[in-house]
């Protein structure tokens, strides 16, 4: 497989524990002239992701942060989780998102109009200060896509794994459309014609690493050098080549987050 150069990871968790053996030295490397990978953007899930999303943007120059809660966190929220927000934003430059925010349908236990009460107030919170969002959508397309038509929100559908028509619907809103590893899997048609579909000016590449490693890793820890492995399939997927693939995804992300 020919090396790709400018890879740019839009969305990863390298605070999860699958990294606690390596985290730094991984990143180290990765984000160092002359790697592959050019930078990437930690997507925060709660108030622990958050700070160590901070850290990590003042330790490499070349990563970014966003803020947000997850919808897995609705029940454990702060009393006034926008003041949290405000509050993380004013402390750095480098928080270039409201994110990874949305709505989970897929557990019963999250209780879904505290969820979308809270996203509307995240959605608000991006729009008061002219962020993009990093939105998490899923078993929900009903739900979240009233919210876009509402709001018409700028950001990324993050592993967007919707249909076709949805995938249209949202570029149309002017939305941009995250994928990653399942790209590559064998059962994901219809991830695979999304991609086919979408304009080569609104995707993203992404890991969502330590999860959805691509095919040849499937099931095993995911970092951002994988995102090569995904540049192939869609480049086959396009008809395009996996570096062109790679440059009009990080364009694509640098324009969004305005980099
Ligand atoms: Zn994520």
């Amino acid at each position: 497989m020919t090396e790709l150069v400018g890879i740019f990871d839009s969305h990863s968790h390298y605070d999860e524990p699958a990294f606690d053996a390596d985290r730094f030295g991984l990143l180290d490397d990765m984000l160092a002239e002359g790697s592959p990978v050019c930078g990437l953007i930690h997507a925060a899930t709660g108030v622990s992701s958050m700070e160590f999303g901070l850290s990590l943007a003042e330790r490499y120059p070349n990563a970014y942060a966003s803020v947000g809660f997850h919808p897995e966190f609705t029940d454990s929220l702060p009393d006034d989780p926008a003041a949290v927000l405000e509050d993380m934003l004013s402390r750095s430059d480098k928080i270039v998102a409201v994110g990874e925010v949305g709505l989970d349908y897929h557990f019963e236990g999250y209780d879904r109009d505290k969820q979308i009460s809270l996203l509307r107030c995240e959605i608000e919170l991006a729009q008061k200060y002219s962020l993009p969002l990093i939105f998490h959508c899923r078993e929900a397309t009903e739900d979240f896509m009233r919210l876009m038509r509402e709001y018409k929100p700028e950001g990324v559908v993050h592993c967007f794994s919707g249909s076709a028509e949805t995938a249209r619907e949202l570029v149309g809103l002017g939305l941009y459309l995250g994928f990653g590893g399942v790209l590559t899997f064998e059962n994901s048609k219809r991830v695979k014609k999304a991609f086919a579909d979408v304009p080569a000016d609104r995707f993203l590449l992404e890991t969502d690493c330590p999860y959805l490693a691509p095919v040849p890793f499937r099931g095993q820890r995911c970092d951002s050098y994988m995102i090569k492995y995904t540049a192939a399939c869609g480049a086959e997927i396009k008809g395009m080549t996996a570096q062109q693939i790679t440059d009009a995804a990080r364009e694509n992300t640098q324009r969004l987050f305005r980099l």
